[in-house]
């Protein structure tokens, strides 16, 4: 029995009165598991009036109430998180493990959202001019809107939501039609942690309900999440509506191995990051750079951990799971097609899969190109899939010059054992995140989360201290009481004394 997957509105689920609705999928098995309702007019309208007229009381709450509703929302998160890894896994396809990493993730931008008060506190300047103090105030938005992609369902909308509720904003959010129902759980987990109806929505839906977010005049700010030729639309339609608009984009995260570093430690990394989460991570390493001769070692070492990864469904054990879908899976197998046409040297083929699952879920086993060159197109596009190339370069500088040319920014790591070629990458490469013998660089919640280049659109990174300014806007108070013996006509511009 498939189930109806609908909107959550001013703190009940909405039933709605949408046409069109999508097919949600398990992709483990391939089974139809749940239509989901796809918003129009009405339920946006609906999600963002709610919002509204909850903004009024939500951003008037004393610190003090907002922090304990988001205590209360870490305790039940805390409590229910492997309930929640369940629904990401079957909706997703991602192995248990992963989906609670997911959840663990996210919870520690919950955490951040806790110490708002700290984060709040404006600055206060005495007597900048006789009997003048000046001091500056941050204050929420309004009605925030967040559009989310399908390969983080929980903890993607989790950079953003918590500090935008923490800071007195309500929210509409419109997560992944392939992966709806995550919002839903995290919606019932707010109302029960005592969030006011109305501060946090859910509207379910494709293109349509995000154009009517992004031309809603009572929508403040958008923060967007996915694929740059979205992301960029996403930016531009946003700020010609006059709103503030961060939106993070696709990547291509480059490894650079220099010739000095500990190759089981660069084989693991490669491994773990290349092929966790099947590919589908923003932050995947998808094409190692390798410095000679340092490429036939480190591929052959590769190569044996791959054939150790067991690809399956999440009941069995598995390393990796399936992809999203299928016209997704068959995207993939086509760039390995287009690898293999255009001279890369297939070394493992994951179209051969058995994967450890009954039904036809979406599968495809962790893939290995040599010999890949910056012209093929599985070097210049995110392919977003179990695909690793081996790109083979002669010096430090060619590997850089590489990484640099690329127009993706997102992340990268370099393998070394040399801190000064360390030091000099993390100044030279145009990346937003970087790890040193760490190969998937996620910052913890309290620093930023962003890219480069066509990997965000937009001046501000998500969470961290760029989080609580995205989400908040600055008032700056200059402020004089009453001396007698100061007043008098002067019609100059102010200037101090
Ligand atoms: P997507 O761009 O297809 O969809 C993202 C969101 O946009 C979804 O909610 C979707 O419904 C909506 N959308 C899709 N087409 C639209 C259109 N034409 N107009 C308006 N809205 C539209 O991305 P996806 O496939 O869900 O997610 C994978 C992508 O997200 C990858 O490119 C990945 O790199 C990227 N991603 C980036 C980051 C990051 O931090 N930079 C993090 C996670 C994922």
């Amino acid at each position: 029995m498939t189930k109806r997957i609908i909107h959550f509105i001013n703190g009940a689920l909405w039933s709605g009165t949408a046409a069109n609705s999508g097919d949600v999928f398990n992709p483990a098995t391939g089974e139809l598991v749940g239509k989901v309702d796809f918003a129009a007019k009405a339920e946006v309208n609906a999600a963002v009036a709610a919002a509204k007229t909850a903004f009024e009381s939500w951003s008037r709450q004393s610190l003090t109430k907002r922090v304990e509703v988001l205590f209360r929302f870490r305790e039940l998160l805390n409590q229910n998180k492997t309930q929640l890894a369940a629904i990401i896994t079957a909706e997703h396809g991602k192995v248990p493990a992963d989906a609670l990493g997911e959840v663990t993730r996210g919870q520690e931008v919950v955490e951040f959202a806790c110490g708002i008060p700290h984060l709040l506190k404006g600055a206060y300047s005495e007597g900048v001019s006789t009997g003048i103090d000046v001091y500056s105030i941050r204050q929420p938005l309004g009605v925030v809107g967040i559009i989310s992609p399908f390969n983080f369902p929980a903890m993607v909308p989790m950079w953003f939501f918590p500090i935008a509720i923490a800071t007195g904003n309500t929210v509409v959010i419109k997560p992944s039609e392939k992966d709806p129902s995550a919002q839903l759980f995290i919606a019932d987990l707010w109302k029960q942690a005592g969030l006011p109806d109305g501060v946090f929505n859910v509207i379910q839906g494709d293109k349509v309900a995000v154009d009517l977010l992004l031309s809603h005049p009572d929508v403040k700010s958008i923060s967007f999440v996915g694929s740059t030729p979205i992301a960029k639309y996403i930016y531009e339609t946003g700020t010609a509506h006059g709103k503030r608009v961060q939106a993070l984009g696709g990547a291509k995260n480059h490894m650079l191995v220099l010739p000095d570093a500990d190759l089981d430690l660069t084989a693991d990394a490669a491994v773990n990051a290349g092929f966790g989460s099947a590919g589908e991570r923003c932050m995947a390493i998808s094409v190692v750079v390798a410095v000679e001769p340092v490429a036939d070692e480190l591929i052959k070492r590769i190569t044996e951990r791959m054939a150790k990864i067991k690809t399956g469904d999440g009941a069995r054990n598995s390393d990796m799971g399936p992809l999203i879908t299928s016209a997704h899976r068959d995207k993939v197998a086509s760039f390995i097609a287009a690898g293999e046409k255009s001279g890369a040297k297939l070394v493992v083929d994951g179209r051969a899969v058995k994967p450890d699952a009954t039904g036809n879920g979406y599968y495809l086993g962790p893939t290995l190109f040599d010999q890949v060159t910056p012209d093929m197109s599985i070097y210049q596009e995110e392919i977003f899939g179990p695909v690793l190339s081996i790109v083979r370069v002669n010096s430090y500088n060619d590997g850089l010059e590489l990484i640099n040319k690329h127009p993706y920014g997102n992340g990268t790591a370099i393998f070394t054992n040399d801190g000064g070629a360390a030091k000099k990458f993390q100044a030279e490469v145009e990346v937003g995140m970087i790890g040193i013998n760490v190969p998937i660089p996620v910052p913890m919640a309290y620093y930023s989360f962003g890219g480069w280049k066509n990997s965000l659109f937009g001046d501000t990174h998500a969470h961290g201290m760029e989080g609580v300014n995205f989400f908040t806007r600055a008032k700056v108070i200059t402020s004089r009481w009453l001396d007698p013996s100061h007043g008098g006509i002067n019609l100059g511009f102010p200037t101090h004394n």
